[in-house]
């Protein structure tokens, strides 16, 4: 379990400017435990949170932040009293949720995840938001992939991964814990922290987003513990505002492109202000383009109204 100490360094002596940055952004980041229920808890640290699943059967890991946050949260998986990490699943491929697999791939680790996650982080994108993104190495691909979903049958409970069709990207999946009544959604839902973020570059689109957030509500019940992909812990309550966020911006959108408006025109109405978060990286008029833009698009209206994919093929 050693072996990250050395592979760090060398990373940093092969790329030193990149790296050096990446070390220094990451140097004040602890890794805070928040135990959801018996054998669940919750990281918070720097890029999505991570949910652990522990007990007699393993450690299951859900996402991993970045590379260098490795070793730290490694600790605080130890300091729960958890034993390394056997199965790690990543909700969808974006490196603040996917940064620390090949150090988790090569301590062991067996990852899953969507087939498309697969795809997206074998192949890196040369432009996104956040500038090229590399072709992902080897041991940080997923081992075991899925179309629709898959179960882990360990700790007294059912873990299920669950496919949601091009919400956030087209490769989302919620997690959810069938006895502990606990739910992680990925980046399908974002508490307080900013609007939604859709990654139409990815396969993302607002109506499958909404469509994942109400499946999951039909899912869940008052006493459901909600992870969001960022931002604090969060009831089904909260779930459901956010549903009714989602519902009304797209709603009204789609009723002034059908009114004949620009994007220009109906991001000045200021449809999402009231929702947007000071300091948030997706403020009202982005949100507004993601959701125009998703309307506009026939690939995307039809995976949102039709919900279950025959899009994959
Ligand atoms: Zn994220
Ligand atoms: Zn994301």
């Amino acid at each position: 379990m050693k072996r990250f100490a050395p592979l760090a360094a060398l990373s940093l002596a092969i790329a030193a400017p990149a790296a050096a940055q990446e070390a220094d952004r990451f140097a004040e980041v602890e890794i805070r435990v928040e135990q959801v229920a018996p054998g669940i808890a919750v990281l918070f640290g720097a890029g999505g949170n991570i949910g652990v699943s522990y007990g007699e059967d393993g450690t299951v890991l859900i996402d991993d932040q970045y590379a260098p946050l490795t070793e730290r949260i490694e600790a605080a998986i130890a300091g729960l009293g958890a034993a390394p990490v056997r199965f790690l699943i990543n909700t969808h491929w974006h490196g603040d949720h996917t940064g620390g697999n090949e150090n988790f791939g090569e301590a062991g680790a067996l990852i899953m995840a969507h087939d498309n996650v697969r795809t997206r982080l074998a192949a890196g994108l040369e432009e996104s938001p956040f500038g090229a993104i590399p072709p992902a190495p080897e041991a940080a691909l997923p081992v075991v992939t899925y179309h629709d979903g898959v179960k882990l049958h360990l700790n007294g409970d059912t873990v299920h991964a669950i496919h949601m069709h091009n919400g956030h990207t087209d490769g989302d999946s919620v997690i959810l814990w069938e006895n502990a009544n606990v739910v992680h959604m990925g980046d399908l839902y974002f508490k307080d922290v900013t609007l939604p973020f859709i990654d139409r570059g990815s396969g993302g689109s607002a109506q499958g987003m909404l469509a994942a957030v109400e499946r999951v509500l039909e899912m869940t019940d008052a006493e459901t513990r909600i992870i969001p992909g960022h931002g604090p812990m969060a009831t089904r309550a909260d779930l459901q505002a956010y549903r009714d966020m989602l519902h009304t911006v797209i709603e009204r959108v789609r009723s002034e492109i059908d009114a004949g408006k620009s994007l220009d025109e109906i991001q000045a109405l200021g449809i999402a202000d009231a929702y947007a978060v000071d300091g948030g990286f997706i403020d009202a008029p982005t949100f507004i383009g993601f959701v125009h833009d998703s309307l506009t698009d026939p690939e995307a209206m039809e995976h949102g109204h039709h919900g279950e994919g025959r899009h994959e093929h």
